[in-house]
């Protein structure tokens, strides 16, 4: 069996109980098979980025996991089937978004999944929450660089 390594996941909603999505998909994650919470971070509430109507619940948890890059993926897919998950349009709003922004150190560039997730330094809803769990992955330059984007911490859980 392959081993473990860590992945870095990030959710985000807004529609619906966005807040409620996000938690569940957390808690769906974590009990993955083959998958082990490593850590979580903090809820943010964030306007939307290159996205339309209310702000956005976001967080980054991490996982040690055995599953492969596209396994990973197949079940991040299911769990947004099952919070209702549509796509009328790009980046339209949603009921439950998860993104794969690391694999390990692994790049990855298939027609399926593009790691690291292409965006994620541009993003303060991922880079806030990931300084947070991980913050040898993220440079103050980055934060100061995104610092203009509307973001708050909610909770801690
Ligand atoms: P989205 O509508 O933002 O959820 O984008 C979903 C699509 O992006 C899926 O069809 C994935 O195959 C693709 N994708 C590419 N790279 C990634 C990644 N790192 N994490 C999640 N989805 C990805």
């Amino acid at each position: 069996m392959r081993e473990p390594l860590i992945a870095t996941i990030g959710l985000g909603a807004n529609l619906g109980d966005a807040r409620q999505a996000v938690q569940d998909a957390m808690q769906a994650i974590a009990t993955f098979e083959h998958c082990q919470l490593h850590a979580a971070s903090p809820l943010y509430r964030s306007a939307p980025v290159d996205s339309s109507g209310p702000d956005y619940f976001n967080a980054v948890m991490q996982i040690s996991t055995r599953l492969s890059a596209p396994d990973l993926l197949d079940r991040l897919h299911q769990l947004e089937r099952g919070a209702g998950r549509e796509r009328p349009y790009r980046n339209a709003p949603r009921t439950l978004d998860l993104d794969i922004l690391l694999y390990g150190a692994a790049r990855i560039d298939s027609p399926r999944l593009s790691v690291p997730h292409p965006r994620m330094r541009q993003r303060a809803f991922v880079l806030r929450p990931l300084a947070d769990i991980a913050p040898a992955l993220v440079s103050a330059q980055e934060l100061q660089a995104v610092a203009d984007q509307a973001i708050e911490k909610v909770c801690i859980w």
